[in-house]
C-alpha cells in the first residue's frame, strides 16, 4: 500500500480505544441545561413567553425581518408555499440533491416539483438547468444550500425576478451561513431554516420562517396553529386551514441557549474544514479521485463535510465503505439519495438518467464526521482511515 508510516499508525493504532465518533452530535451547555429546566417548572412549557423572546433574536439575526418559529424546517417550507399561493396545476422547481422534505412539501400543497440536475462541484441546484426548466406553470423555486454553501442569490434572484417566481431558500443547513456578507436570512423573499438536532443550532425538532411583511407573518401564524385569530378575550376566528406547527418553550429555551455560540459554532466547524482540507492533501486524496467539497472558507457554514468516492475506480460500494469506517470506530451519513429514484417520484414520471450529476452524487456522497466537539486529531483519524480504505479497495 502507498500509504505513509505516519497516516497508517494514526488510523490503526488508536482505533481500539478511541470512543465512536458519530458525524454530528449537537452541543448543549449547562446554562441552557439549567434554562430548560426552569421552563419546565415555570408552568408554562408550550408556545409562550421563550417562543415570543426566540422570535425576537431571530428577528434581530435577520437584520430585523419578520420570523416565526415552528416544530420542523419542513412545515416552514409548506406554509411559505401556501402563503405564495402555490397550489393544484403549478410547478415548483428544486434539487434532487436534498432531504426529501424539500419535495415532499411541494406535493403537500398539491403542486408538481419539477426537478433540475445539481452542479457536480457545488452540489447544489445548477441555475442554467433551473432556468431551463421554468414553463409557465413555474411559480416558486426551492434552492438549497447543501452542506451550508449557498447558492448563488445574485444569479437566482435576478432568475426569480425575470420570470416573476416566488423563492423558498431551504437553509436548513445554512444558519450561519452569509452570501458576500450578507447573512443568509436577512435578505431575499422566504428563507426556512431547520433546528433539528444535527443542524448547526438546534431546538431538537423545530426550525423558523423568515417572511417578507406582517401580513405574510399573520398568515404564518394563522397556518401554525389551525388557522386560528383570536381578538379580545373571547374571539375567535378560523379563514383557513392551519396546522398544528407550534413550537414549545422548552425547545425555545434550548434554542435561545445557542444562539450565542453561533459564532464560534462557526468558526470550529470552517477550521475543522480546513483541517479535513490538509489531511486529505497529505493522505493522497487527490490521486486517488476522491470528490471534495468546496473549499468556501467565506460564505459557507460547513454544516457537514461530504466527499463523493470515485466509484468507477473502486471494488467497493459506499455501503461497504460505511460499514468498514464503522468498524473502525467512526460514523459517516448519506445526505442524500436522488429523490426522484424514490418509488413515489418514479410513480409520477421520473426514472433513472434524467439526473445523472444527482444519481452519481446520491450513490457515491459521503458525511463525515464534523462537529465543534470534535478534537483536530479526530479530522485527522478520519481522513488517514478513509484514504486507507480506499487503496485497499481500489480497482488494478
Ligand atoms: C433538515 C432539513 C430539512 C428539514 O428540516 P426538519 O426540521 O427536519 O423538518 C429540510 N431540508 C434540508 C435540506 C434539511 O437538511
Amino acid at each position: 500500500m502507498a500509504m505513509p508510516a505516519r497516516s497508517q499508525s494514526a488510523s490503526k493504532a488508536p482505533v481500539a480505544a478511541a470512543p465512536f465518533l458519530p458525524f454530528a452530535r449537537p452541543t448543549i451547555d449547562e446554562e441552557t441545561i439549567a434554562g430548560v429546566a426552569e421552563v419546565l417548572r415555570s408552568g408554562w412549557i408550550t408556545s409562550g413567553p421563550q417562543v415570543k423572546t426566540f422570535e425576537a433574536r431571530l428577528s434581530e439575526y435577520c437584520g430585523g425581518r419578520p420570523v416565526r418559529v415552528f416544530n420542523s424546517g419542513t412545515c416552514t417550507m409548506e406554509i411559505a408555499l401556501r402563503i405564495a399561493g402555490v397550489g393544484p396545476g403549478h410547478e415548483v422547481i428544486t434539487t434532487p440533491l436534498t432531504w426529501v422534505a424539500t419535495s415532499n412539501v411541494v406535493l403537500e400543497t398539491g403542486a408538481r416539483p419539477v426537478f433540475a440536475d445539481i452542479d457536480p462541484v457545488t452540489r447544489n441546484l445548477d441555475l442554467d438547468r433551473l432556468e431551463a426548466a421554468i414553463t409557465p406553470a413555474t411559480r416558486a423555486v426551492i434552492p438549497v444550500d447543501l452542506s451550508g454553501l449557498p447558492v448563488d442569490r445574485d444569479r437566482l434572484y435576478s432568475i426569480a425576478k425575470k420570470h416573476r417566481l416566488r423563492v423558498v431558500e431551504d437553509a436548513a443547513q445554512a444558519f450561519g451561513s452569509t452570501w458576500k456578507g450578507q447573512r443568509i436570512g436577512a435578505f431575499g423573499d422566504f428563507v426556512s431554516f431547520s433546528f433539528h438536532a444535527n443542524k448547526n443550532i438546534t431546538t431538537a425538532e423545530g426550525g423558523c420562517l423568515v417572511l417578507n411583511d406582517e401580513r405574510e407573518a399573520k398568515l404564518a401564524e394563522q397556518y401554525r396553529l389551525q388557522g386560528v385569530v383570536r381578538t379580545g378575550h373571547d374571539g375567535m376566528e378560523v379563514e383557513l386551514v392551519g396546522g398544528k406547527f407550534n413550537l414549545t418553550d422548552v425547545a425555545a429555551r434550548i434554542g435561545l441557549g445557542q444562539l450565542p455560540h453561533l459564532e464560534a459554532v462557526t468558526a470550529r466547524r470552517r477550521e475543522l474544514a480546513r483541517q479535513y482540507f490538509k489531511a486529505f492533501a497529505t493522505a493522497g486524496a487527490g490521486a486517488l479521485g476522491l470528490g471534495l467539497p468546496v473549499a468556501d472558507f467565506a460564505n459557507s457554514n460547513w454544516h457537514m463535510f461530504q466527499v463523493v468516492l470515485p466509484e468507477e475506480r473502486l471494488t467497493i460500494k459506499r455501503a461497504e465503505v460505511m460499514a468498514k469506517m464503522q468498524a473502525a470506530g467512526i460514523g459517516t451519513g448519506v445526505h442524500y439519495p436522488a429523490i426522484h429514484l424514490f418509488a413515489l417520484y418514479r410513480r409520477l414520471g421520473w426514472k433513472p438518467g434524467d439526473f445523472p450529476h444527482a444519481e452519481y452524487a446520491g450513490r457515491n456522497i459521503l458525511t463525515l464526521p464534523l462537529f465543534p466537539a470534535m478534537q483536530d486529531a479526530d479530522v485527522t483519524r478520519v481522513a488517514a482511515t478513509l484514504i486507507e480504505i480506499l487503496v485497499s479497495h481500489r480497482k488494478p
